[in-house]
């Protein structure tokens, strides 16, 4: 692979471009597969197989093999992208937003508010692009480069993932006290979402209604922030900047639209965002640390969020709160963090004992689902993520992305949470005045609009 990729070798992409429609098979937003570039290595299917979803095949017709989907109606992509981690002449990889950001920011008006924000994991592999070993966190670094690149606003989806949190643990703390449908499962990874839709829709009952995290601060951004700061949401922009191809998928689903207005306009992977900084000859290793502008402030739960088992984690450390009233001394829930596909345990949180089950990957989750369906008690919250170490291994990240190295982005991860002075999602100052300034003030169904949100069972390709 070039250290610089696809959208900068444009001569080649514009002859494949006009010849798209055979060429290319596009994965709605998220992933994209060349045909002329491939070199039928198999590479893509193997991965696609061993984590469990198996929808591409080799199509031997013709002149040239090359990897191609299944057309049968019980096989779809869930746009993880692991296949994009694996391709070693990127012929199937993320349909690309570099161009389109790089003309947004270059025509920038004083009308418009472009907003950036990073997700959890991208600041601790964005470095492994510019040379650096995985796991050195560039946060503050990352945020110099953004103002480089022309953003008006440097946010973080870790305030996103804190307003997930405070509305996961009220939603978990609910369904326990009243007795809702138990085992709650956490919603925040687009792609097993996706796959519960579609391989597995008797599930969707148990998963918790809370949005994800860049589609929870981009909804913060364009109703509280607009509101404070007196900006018509019309004129605001977010750019999310994630580890993950789903999330190109996610952000351009109309259920999460605010007044018909979408949380979130342009999503760009980490090795997209590396290709835009290089680009513009912006090296974020080079840059002097900043600090994130007022609305992204976050807490040490939102940073391990990147992290297999860190959802959850930040979800007991605020529901203990929501269910005692009392902030829980020892938050550390050792016992869900670690690279293993499956973990379970008996957590306490105060008087109860919550049996809890963290997967990752989606050949894990089918066997959790079954399990479930066996012996409903057997769990009580469930996290799944579709990439192996959560998003840290997601299929937007830096390649090579293998087991050692995502486990170095993931412990940087939990270093962040050793080093920050707010632990708790529901204890950051701006997450709480969203709630109790702002939300709580609203009616329910225009409350319900901005951090809620539904599933459905949904057919191949929809
Ligand atoms: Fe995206 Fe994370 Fe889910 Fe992977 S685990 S598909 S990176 S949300």
């Amino acid at each position: 692979r070039s250290p610089i990729r696809s959208p900068i070798r444009s001569p080649i992409r514009k002859s494949i471009r006009k010849n798209m429609k055979e060429k290319l098979h596009k994965m709605d937003g998220s992933i994209e597969l060349d045909y002329d570039k491939c070199i039928g290595c198999t590479m893509c299917i193997r991965r696609c197989d061993e984590i469990g979803v198996c929808y591409l095949r080799m199509n031997k017709e013709g002149e040239k093999q090359h990897a191609d989907y299944k057309t049968e109606s019980e096989s779809d992509c869930i746009y993880c992208g692991q296949c994009t981690l694996k391709c070693p002449v990127d012929a199937i990889r993320e349909q690309s937003q570099v161009n389109k950001l790089d003309e947004l920011l270059q025509n920038n008006t004083d009308e418009k508010v472009i907003i950036a924000q990073m997700a959890p994991s991208v600041r601790a592999s964005i470095g492994e692009e510019f040379g650096l070993k995985p796991g050195v966190n560039l946060t503050n670094r990352m945020y110099t480069a953004l103002r480089q690149l022309g953003f008006d606003k440097i946010f973080d989806i870790n305030m996103g993932a804190d307003i997930t949190t405070y509305t996961e643990a009220v939603e978990l703390a609910e369904r326990i006290k009243e007795g809702g449908v138990l085992p709650m499962f956490t919603s925040c990874c687009p792609a097993w979402v996706k796959y519960a839709e579609f391989y597995h829709p008797e599930i969707l009952p148990h998963l918790t209604t809370a949005r994800s995290p860049h589609i929870h601060s981009g909804g913060a951004y364009k109703t509280f922030y607009a509101f404070k700061e007196h900006i018509d949401p019309k004129n605001i922009i977010v750019v999310s900047f994630v580890p993950c191809t789903a999330k190109k998928y996610e952000a351009t689903l109309e259920k999460f639209n605010i007044k018909g207005i979408s949380p979130v306009d342009v999503v760009l992977t980490t090795r997209e965002l590396a290709d835009l900084l290089k680009k513009r000859k912006i090296n974020p290793v080079d840059m002097k640390p900043s600090e994130v502008d007022s609305y992204g402030v976050y807490s040490g739960a939102a940073a391990i969020y990147g992290a297999t088992g860190g959802v959850m984690e930040s979800a007991l450390r605020s529901a203990h709160y929501f269910l005692t009233g009392k902030e829980l001394k020892d938050f550390k829930f050792e016992e869900v963090r670690g690279m293993d596909g499956v973990k379970k345990a008996t957590v306490e949180v105060g008087d109860r004992k919550l049996n809890v089950a963290v997967v990752t990957e989606p050949r894990h989750a089918a066997l959790l689902i079954e399990e479930v369906k066996k012996n409903p008690n057997a769990y009580d919250y469930i996290e799944v993520m579709s990439c192996p170490g959560g998003c840290v291994g997601g299929g937007g990240q830096p390649i090579p992305s293998n087991n050692s190295i995502i486990d170095e982005r993931r412990k940087a991860l939990y270093t962040l949470d050793d080093k920050l002075s707010i632990r708790k999602a529901h204890l950051n100052p701006v997450v709480k005045e969203f709630f109790e300034e702002y939300l709580d003030k609203l009616p329910e169904e225009e409350k319900a609009s901005i951090i809620h949100t539904s599933f459905r069972k949904r057919e191949k390709g929809e």
